[in-house]
């Protein structure tokens, strides 16, 4: 097992499914943070086989939504004093907030600019969100 330098405070997702760290990575935009964040791929895993896993120095205000929607069997790792704090599973987020658009080609979400669309999860397992504004059924794909 390869040794990546460890964060004193900040957040780490852990047991991505592999392939899934590059998406959050991107969909969070973490590149553009000005903290340390380390991107770990297909690290070896007694759970998962293979695993990524994400370091992020310093946050600890994060969009588990969006990790939620990516991959819901991430663990969130709340890091302080070198010490985990919290853990937990982020799961399939019940609402989500201007991650994906609406499939109402006529919903005001998808016309009016300032109206961001807010979703609440019909189905779980198909990933289907009704929209707010227009009750129409919604699934997220990648
Ligand atoms: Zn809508």
């Amino acid at each position: 097992m390869m040794q990546v330098t460890s964060i004193s405070e900040g957040i780490v997702l852990d047991h991505i499914t592999s392939g899934n760290g590059l998406k959050i990575f991107s969909k969070l935009n973490l590149a553009a943070l000005d903290h340390p964040v380390v991107l770990l791929m297909n690290v070896p895993s007694r759970l998962l086989g293979r695993k990524d896993i994400i370091k992020i120095q310093n946050i600890k205000d994060i969009d588990l939504a969006m990790i939620g929607l990516v991959d819901s069997s991430t663990t969130v790792n709340v890091i302080s004093g070198g010490k985990i704090i919290s853990k937990h599973k982020v799961g399939i987020p019940e609402e989500v907030r201007g991650l994906f658009k609406c499939s109402n080609p006529r919903c005001v979400t998808n016309s009016d600019t300032y109206a961001e669309p807010i979703f609440h999860l019909v189905d779980a397992k198909s990933r289907e969100y009704a929209c707010e504004y227009c009750e129409e059924t919604t699934k997220y794909r990648l």
